[in-house]
C-alpha cells in the first residue's frame, strides 16, 4: 500500500486509490475529459489489468470520487473557517479567493488536466454549488459598503471564482510562479476590476451640469481674457530667436534643458499659422530637437503642445533624462511636475546652452 495515501483518507473499508492511480486517473481526465474516464482506460494508463482493479473494489464512480469527492470536502473544510469568521464582505472575499488559491494548488495537477472538476456533481444527484461563499461575501459587502452594490451578484461571483481561478492555475502550472506571488497579484486584479467595473455607472450618473462650463474661462491672450504675456512681454525673454520664432527658458521648473518655442505672430493654433509658418515650423522644430540633444545624457525630447493656457501659439520641448523610462511618454510632464524644482538660473542656462547649439 502506497503511504502518500495517508494524506488522503477514505471511509473505512472503501478501496484505496494510491498516488499512481490517482495520476492515471487524472492523465485519462487530460486526455479524454470526464466524459472520457473508464476504469479500463485507467487499468491499460497505470499497466494493470482492470479486472485486479475491480477485484480491489475499484470502479470508475471510486476514481471519481478520489479526486471529485475530495475537492468537494477540501473546498467544504477550506471555506468553513472564511465563512464563519468575522471582517467586512470585501475582506472574506479576500479570504475567500486566497483560499480558493491554495486548494486549487492542492489539487493543481487536476485542474491543470481539465477545466471541468468544478462542474461534477459532489456526490451522486447533488449538483457543484461552489459559487455559494463568494456570492455570500457579495451580498455583505454591499450591505456593510465595502463593495459595491451589484445588479447581479451570482454573474460577479462567477466572475470573480473563474477570474482568480484559471489565471492562477496557469501561471502557478505553466509559468512556475510562487503561489504568494500569483495568490497577490492574481487576487489583486480581480479585486480592483470588480470595484473599478462596478463602480463606473456611478461616474456617469455624474450630472453633467458639473463637469461641463459652457462658455469655457477666456484664455490669456484671447478676447475677453487676460493680456497675452508673449505678446506684452511677461514671460521669459527668448534666448533664441529668428524671423519667424523665438525660443524661451522656463521658470519654476525641474528639467533643465526644457525650453518653449513661441511664434512671433500672436495666432493660436496649428491651423492658425501662416502656411509658411506651419511648414517652417518643422524645421525649426528639429534644430531645437538637435541642440537639446547637444547637452547629452538624454534619451529623447518630447514636444507637448496643449493651448489650454494661452491663445499664443508655443510648443513645450521637454528633454527626457537617459534611463528615466519611468518617465516615457506622457508621464514626463507629471514626473516634471513632481520633482524638486531647479532653480530659474540653472534653467536659463541650460537654455542658453540649447541657443548657442542651435
Ligand atoms: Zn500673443
Amino acid at each position: 500500500m502506497n503511504r502518500s495515501t495517508a494524506t488522503h483518507p477514505t471511509p473505512r473499508g472503501a478501496p484505496i486509490v494510491d498516488e499512481e492511480l490517482r495520476r492515471a486517473t487524472i492523465e485519462v481526465l487530460r486526455e479524454r475529459g470526464f466524459e472520457g474516464l473508464t476504469l479500463e482506460r485507467v487499468a491499460e494508463s497505470v499497466g494493470r489489468a482492470r479486472s485486479t482493479l475491480w477485484r480491489q473494489g475499484l470502479s470508475r464512480d471510486v476514481l471519481f470520487e478520489a479526486l471529485v469527492g475530495e475537492l468537494a470536502e477540501d473546498f467544504r473544510s477550506t471555506m468553513y473557517p472564511v465563512l464563519t469568521s468575522g471582517g467586512t464582505g470585501r475582506e472574506r472575499l479576500v479570504q475567500g479567493l486566497e483560499s480558493l488559491c491554495k486548494l486549487l494548488d492542492r489539487h493543481l495537477p487536476l485542474m491543470l488536466a481539465t477545466d471541468e472538476a468544478f462542474h461534477q456533481e459532489t456526490a451522486p444527484g447533488v449538483p457543484p454549488d461552489y459559487l455559494h461563499p463568494f456570492i455570500q461575501f457579495f451580498h455583505e459587502g454591499a450591505r456593510d459598503g465595502s463593495l459595491p452594490a451589484v445588479e447581479d451578484v451570482v454573474s460577479t461571483a462567477d466572475v470573480a471564482f473563474n477570474a482568480v481561478a484559471w489565471p492562477y492555475v496557469h501561471l502557478r502550472g505553466r509559468h512556475g510562479w510562487p503561489a504568494k506571488k500569483a495568490r497577490s497579484r492574481i487576487v489583486g486584479v480581480v479585486l480592483n476590476g470588480i470595484a473599478a467595473a462596478e463602480s463606473r455607472p456611478r461616474a456617469k450618473s455624474r450630472k453633467e451640469s458639473e463637469w461641463r462650463q459652457i462658455p469655457e474661462p477666456p484664455r490669456r491672450g484671447e478676447p475677453g481674457g487676460p493680456p497675452c504675456g508673449i505678446c506684452d512681454g511677461g514671460t521669459t525673454g527668448a534666448v533664441w530667436s529668428d524671423d519667424n520664432w523665438t525660443l524661451h527658458p522656463p521658470v519654476g521648473g525641474s528639467l533643465p534643458g526644457a525650453v518653449w518655442l513661441a511664434s512671433r505672430v500672436h495666432v493660436d493654433s496649428f491651423v492658425d499659422l501662416p502656411e509658411a509658418l506651419a511648414a517652417d515650423f518643422g524645421r525649426v522644430a528639429a534644430r531645437v530637437e538637435r541642440a537639446i540633444l547637444t547637452l547629452g545624457d538624454l534619451a529623447r525630447v518630447h514636444l507637448y503642445r496643449w493651448g489650454d493656457g494661452g491663445a499664443h501659439f508655443h510648443v513645450w520641448f521637454l528633454p527626457r533624462p537617459l534611463g528615466m523610462v519611468e518617465a516615457s511618454g506622457m508621464m514626463l510632464p507629471i514626473w516634471e511636475d513632481v520633482l524638486a524644482n531647479v532653480t530659474d538660473e540653472e534653467l536659463a542656462a541650460a537654455a542658453k546652452r540649447v541657443a548657442a547649439a542651435m
